[in-house]
């Protein structure tokens, strides 16, 4: 997080009613839209990535419609899970967790959908579980090319300012995310970016909450919200977007790539002698904004103790992966230069090392030679 996003936001109420509020929410949307590289609308809403999920499909879909989610780890699952419990039918493709979503099979149930039935093709670009990462705009093609007319929606949570997207592009019609990863911002807000495509087959019933007409076109300011405004929030983002906007979007793509590829350098020494694994084998399936890491069963737990308790570094969990105390997640999304990222090389070596965890010797000169190269 940011200092500039907090300092942002450590600030007396201010006025709800008229004045910089309206004026800095309404400045928040080009910019927003930039981020996504759209011309479309977004909705914001008080929530966290959850209610981008919900929101998304309370806008497309009724109880009884058809949706096909693309499963690439445990986030995918969970979108579905949400469509399911709003009633929808869903099928799931489920791709595992070391690979990337297959076009072939997709090709297949869109071809067995002779009807038409499927509304939406869900998918995450970026599953934070696993680390994989989906090609979007290939996706685009595969729905082209069976020429069906299912909406394309697509999570971008973990991958949004961070890896490479295009909304407009690619031809994605609905893009959701949160506010609390690339985008740097304390959880809190949902976004829903929505084409005209997808705003054309909005479903005759939507509750005025979740409806993302009047969020995306208020005639009253409080409509962007249905309440009362998320007032710092607003603040912090309006930060970070100017943040984004100084460095330029291609630079914070590149910056993610660069410090991933260090990551992945050192993970490669480490790995040549030991358990020490990348979940994603092939780089050019890798999410530049997590990363996945398998040990054996227990030393996943045991680094990340060690890393916490000793050096103050917290490592993600390894979220559903079996058995869960094997592996663990590395997030380097947002905020993050190569200062940082080579103090979490360093401190995961010396947790290797103290944890008594074989490995290569090495990983942080290999991770300190990908950022010289690059610089
Ligand atoms: C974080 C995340 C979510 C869920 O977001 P919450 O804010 O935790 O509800 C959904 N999808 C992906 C890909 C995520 O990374």
């Amino acid at each position: 997080m940011p200092d500039a996003v907090l300092r942002a936001m450590h600030r007396a109420s201010p006025n709800i009613y008229e004045g910089e509020l309206h004026d800095l929410t309404a400045s928040l949307i080009p910019d927003l839209r930039r981020v996504a590289r759209t011309t479309g609308d977004v909705a914001i809403y008080i929530g966290n990535g959850h209610a981008a999920w919900e929101a998304s499909l309370a806008n497309l879909c009724a109880p009884g419609d058809r949706v096909l989610v693309l499963c690439t780890g445990r986030f995918g699952h969970g979108w579905a899970e949400m469509a399911e419990k709003l009633g929808l039918v869903v099928d799931v493709l489920d791709f595992g967790q070391t690979a990337t979503v297959d076009a072939g099979r997709v090709t297949a149930a869109l071809a067995a959908d002779t009807d038409g039935a499927i509304k939406a093709v869900l998918v995450c670009q970026t599953d934070t579980s696993t680390g994989i990462r989906n090609d979007v705009a290939a996706l685009r093609g595969v729905l082209d090319a069976a020429g069906h007319a299912a909406l394309l929606m697509v999570d971008c949570m973990a991958s949004l300012g961070c890896d490479v997207f295009e909304m407009d592009a690619w031809g994605v019609d609905v893009m959701v995310a949160g506010c609390q990863k690339g985008l740097m911002t304390p959880a809190g807000l949902a976004f829903v970016f929505f084409n005209a495509r997808a705003a054309a087959r909005q479903v005759a019933r939507v509750s005025a909450w979740w409806d993302w007409t009047p969020r995306a076109r208020p005639a009253q300011f409080y409509q962007y919200f249905d309440g009362t405004a998320p007032t710092h929030h607003l603040y912090g983002l309006r930060a970070a977007l100017d943040m984004i906007g100084a460095e330029g979007l291609e630079n914070v793509w590149t910056r993610h790539a660069v410090l991933s590829r260090a990551i992945w350098a050192a993970c490669d020494v480490w790995g040549s002698a030991g358990p020490l694994r990348l979940n994603v084998t092939d780089a050019g399936l890798r999410s530049h904004s997590v990363t996945s890491i398998g040990l054996e069963a227990g030393q996943g737990d045991a680094l990340r103790r060690w890393c916490e308790h000793t050096a103050g570094l917290t490592l993600g969990i390894g979220l559903g992966r079996e058995p869960a105390d094997a592996w663990f997640r590395l997030g380097h999304m947002g905020h993050v230069n190569a200062q940082m990222i080579l103090g979490l090389v360093a401190t995961l070596e010396a947790g290797l090392i103290a944890c008594r965890i074989p490995h290569g010797a090495g990983g942080a000169r290999a991770a300190a030679e990908v950022i010289a190269a690059a610089s």
